[in-house]
């Protein structure tokens, strides 16, 4: 931006958003039970946004003063193109983090590619440490090469990985102490995450798997000693060290805690709708700006700026409903 007055986002309750979260794919390796059903069509390719797209939208956005953005899917990496957009995105001037959200599965390969395109942080998924429960708990996903993977990601250099948990009751509730004793032994950050009523998949009870973030504290609590911490990222986690080590544990609550207050963060899907909440269906249709329009960032950003009158005030989600929100985290981008 050569404004010498930049225009920032700034919602109608004073929020200011400056992270964006980009889904490059709903396609994925796995097809994890909290996330997918068994059975999944997924968007035709001419449905979907283009690298090219992508990077637009993207460009435009860190000229409206985001500083980060996270890749996420679907599972990013089994989109061809990936790592080149994510080389193109991590030269964007005045964007401080390109982070990227992973299964793993494919990290045994690209990590290294990953650094160099400019990523500076991973999250990835690991529900269990247990090869059966892992193949039961993805229905496809093989454990040793996301072990591989996250070796190789740690090889590459990067720091700060940090491993997301989902947490169900009955499924994998009994193995959080050894989770974090994992994270531990190799100095990576942790996240236990409330499942999200995202999509309906047929057989999984959403209500019934629910473990809330208070109970897998007290379970941790038992076996180490969590120090409350003041870290941040405007979003719902709230994040614990472990006394006398590096490693952060974190719970993203949306149930039991609300987050919303703070949130500085858009999302965009897959087939190009700008998601103001993961937990509402408030939406701008980008794609159709992005192909009305080809080559007019001008209009891309007006349709940007107008979005922020839309923004809920706060996500409405309830485990025991039917689910509002009809779309899969895989669409929305986790
Ligand atoms: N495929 C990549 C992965 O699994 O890390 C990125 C996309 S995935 C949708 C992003 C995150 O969302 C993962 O950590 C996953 O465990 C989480 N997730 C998926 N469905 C969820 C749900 N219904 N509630 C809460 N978290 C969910
Ligand atoms: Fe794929 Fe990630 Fe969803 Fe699992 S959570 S099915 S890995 S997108």
């Amino acid at each position: 931006m050569h404004d010498s007055h930049p225009e920032i986002l700034i919602d109608r309750f004073g929020r200011t958003v400056n992270y964006l979260r980009i889904s490059i794919t709903d396609r994925c390796d796995f097809r994890c039970v909290y996330c997918m059903s068994e059975e999944m069509t997924f968007l035709p390719r001419a449905q979907i946004l283009t690298l090219e797209e992508i990077y637009s939208v993207a460009q435009v956005f860190v000229e409206l003063g985001v500083k980060k953005i996270r890749i996420t899917g679907g599972e990013p990496l089994v989109r061809r193109g990936a790592v080149d957009l994510l080389g193109r995105l991590g030269q964007l001037e005045g964007l401080n983090e390109l982070v990227m959200t992973t299964n793993g599965s494919q990290l045994e390969t690209t990590a290294r590619d990953l650094k160099q395109a400019g990523v500076k942080r991973l999250n990835i998924s690991l529900d269990t440490l247990k090869p059966d429960k892992f193949t039961e708990m993805t229905r496809v996903g093989d454990l040793n090469k996301v072990l591989r993977g996250i070796e190789a990601a740690r090889a590459a250099g990067f720091g700060r990985i940090k491993i997301n948990t989902v947490v169900l009751k009955n499924r994998n509730h009994d193995e959080v102490c050894d989770l974090v004793g994992f994270a531990l032994l190799r100095g990576l950050d942790i996240s236990f995450i409330e499942e999200m009523p995202l999509g309906l998949i047929d057989d999984h009870d959403r209500a019934e798997a629910y473990y809330p973030s208070d109970r897998i504290k007290a379970d941790l609590a038992k076996v180490y000693e969590l120090v409350p911490t003041t870290d941040t990222t405007g979003g719902p986690s709230r994040y614990y060290r472990i006394n006398g080590a590096g490693t952060r544990v974190g719970f993203i609550s949306p149930h039991s805690h609300n987050f919303c207050a703070s949130c500085n963060r858009v999302r965009l899907t897959a087939e190009g709708r700008l998601l103001l909440c993961l937990g509402n269906e408030h939406s701008v249709d980008l794609k159709r700006v992005l192909r009305s329009h080809p080559g007019d960032p001008d209009t891309l950003k007006k349709s940007i700026v107008a979005a922020m009158a839309i923004k809920p005030e706060r996500h409405e989600f309830d485990l025991r409903a039917k689910p509002v929100i009809f779309r899969h985290m895989s669409v929305t981008g986790g």
